[in-house]
């Protein structure tokens, strides 16, 4: 399989080839029998079965060579049903063969793009060292029995803190207007649920940031710029599958990284992380902390607003246009 016959775009790619013949007779016919599967084709619109007694329409088919030199596409069901186990042997080589250049086509273009991510990537390390101290810096604020309390509840999706009030003066008439409860006991005394603070960017609290960061992205990318183009054809089956795997989830998983980054951003506000004496969080140690966020968060409304890691990768993808 030295050649290329990745490129049939059309039925005419296939016409135009020296020895292709859109109709011919095989076993038991003639004297004719299937050779080579050359390569899958897949068009836009139906072909004819090249095979004269089948004719059939497909989308999907093979090209095939034949015992007297000649080529022809034919469907994968004929194949099976004319040409039986060889044809599908070699079809499964050739399917193998297509997958394994794709996948190749795949890493090579990861590999090709990082240049162009350099400070994209940096500025996901940036945003993971920095929210990764401040979380130290929380954990030693409020202690770890108050951040265990509160990834129990960033993982039951408890962002709303509220607290239970009994009903008093109007609300307690209003109460009894609209119920026929008796008046007048006192332990399942009319209350309500009152809101006291709403909790934010708790998906950060939950995630598990270095994983997400790190080890799925980060990490793999790095090995990946180290890896040279044209040795990636000669990496071992399973090392290509996965990696090419892999490198088809990187856009998503850039997303998932910048949606928890602005979470953990949520997250880390000056009046965020004072909301979390409601949640028995002491108001001492914190203090310090909330006093500090306050700062920062001054400092940035004076001076420009600092690049998100959204922004960073806005400008990449500019800059990949203006390559092109
Ligand atoms: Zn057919």
């Amino acid at each position: 399989m030295d050649q290329d016959y990745t490129h049939f775009e059309s039925y005419e790619d296939l016409l135009a080839r020296e020895g292709f013949r859109p109709r011919l007779e095989f076993h038991p016919q003639g004297e004719r029998k299937m050779s080579d599967v050359l390569w899958p084709y897949k068009f836009l619109e139906k072909v004819n079965c090249g095979i004269s007694v089948c004719r059939q329409l497909h989308y999907h088919g093979y090209l095939i060579t034949t015992s007297d030199g000649l080529e022809t596409g034919i469907g994968v069901d004929c194949g099976r049903k004319y040409f039986g186990l060889k044809f599908t042997r070699q079809r499964q080589r050739v399917d193998q063969e297509v997958a394994r250049r794709q996948r190749i086509r795949a890493v090579k273009g990861m590999i090709d793009q990082l240049p162009a991510m350099v400070s994209t990537l940096a500025q996901i390390k940036a945003d993971y060292q920095d929210l990764q101290d401040q979380k130290q810096r929380l954990m030693g604020a409020i202690g770890p029995g108050i951040y265990a309390a509160l990834k129990q509840r960033a993982e039951k999706d408890g962002a709303k803190i509220t607290r239970i009030v009994r009903l008093i003066g109007k609300d307690l008439e209003a109460y009894y207007a609209t119920t026929n409860k008796p008046k007048g006991r006192q332990d399942d005394a009319p209350h309500r649920e009152e809101l006291i603070a709403t909790l934010e960017g708790l998906a950060f609290v939950r995630a598990r940031m270095k994983d997400v960061l790190i080890t799925n992205l980060l990490e793999p990318l790095q090995a990946l710029s180290k890896c040279k183009p044209d040795e990636v054809g000669q990496w071992k089956v399973r090392e290509l599958q996965k990696t090419a795997k892999w490198v088809g989830e990187v856009p998503q998983n850039l997303i998932k990284v910048q949606e928890l980054i602005a979470a953990g951003r949520r997250f880390f506000t000056s009046e965020n992380i004072a909301n979390l004496v409601h949640i028995g969080a002491p108001a001492g140690p914190l203090a310090q902390f909330v006093a500090d966020l306050k700062t920062e968060e001054q400092k940035r409304t004076i001076t420009a607003p600092a690049i998100s890691p959204v922004r960073a990768l806005d400008s990449f993808e500019e800059k990949e246009e203006i390559n092109e």
